[in-house]
């Protein structure tokens, strides 16, 4: 099983890291040592001063998918779940400066908490979807699926062409605007239009 993730997929969320607008989706991995399930507490690392949340929807691929058609991507996932995209911003930027991957910024132990899956079935219309994230109570972040740059089976399609994709694979598929840090002691709620599915702390 293996993560895949897109950065850069909500245009409000581009602007407050002042980042550019990219002409193709920006696409990275995280190993799979980095989930966190079941509501398991996160324990904040020594090698980074700047965590940053990121809420995402989480895709479930269902089948093996290699150059899929963009008409045919609706097929290639049933479920989906919410998770947080954390990110160590202090080392990501390093890497930025210095045109270096993300690997480590974006790859830590943990850095992929996510709730249980869904039926996609069961939600009117997935590209219409409210989701967001709660610290210790406040609203953080907001977003709507509608607000994606890429939608879902542009995702599934652009990743396939070049990496192919398994059953069991995630996508994170971005983050919509209100990124900020996370400290120790933090509880993170992940909802989905009105229900709590990823409830957890930072130790
Ligand atoms: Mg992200």
């Amino acid at each position: 099983m293996k993560i895949i993730a897109i950065g850069r997929n909500y245009a409000e969320h581009i602007a407050e890291l002042n980042n550019e607008i990219p002409d193709d989706p920006v696409i990275f991995t995280k190993p799979d040592t980095a989930l966190l399930r079941n509501n398991e507490p996160f324990y904040y690392p020594e090698y980074s001063k700047d965590i940053h949340y990121e809420v995402e929807i989480v895709l479930k691929i269902n089948r093996e998918g290699k150059y899929v058609a963009e008409k045919f991507a609706h097929k290639y996932y049933d479920e989906f779940a919410i998770g947080i995209d954390f990110t160590a911003r202090d080392l990501q930027q390093k890497a930025k400066e210095k045109g270096l991957p993300w690997t480590l910024a974006k790859g830590f132990h943990g850095s992929a908490p996510i709730s249980s899956f869904r039926n996609k079935s069961d939600f009117k219309d997935i590209n219409n979807l409210n989701f967001g994230l709660k610290i210790d109570g406040d609203i953080k972040q907001q977003g709507n699926t509608q607000m994606m740059i890429y939608s879902f089976d542009f995702i599934i399609s652009y990743i396939s062409k070049f990496i192919t994709l398994k059953k069991g694979d995630l996508i994170f598929t971005g983050t919509p605007k209100g990124v900020g840090p996370v400290h120790i002691g933090n509880k993170l709620e992940a909802f989905v239009e009105d229900d709590n599915w990823l409830e957890f702390e930072i130790k």
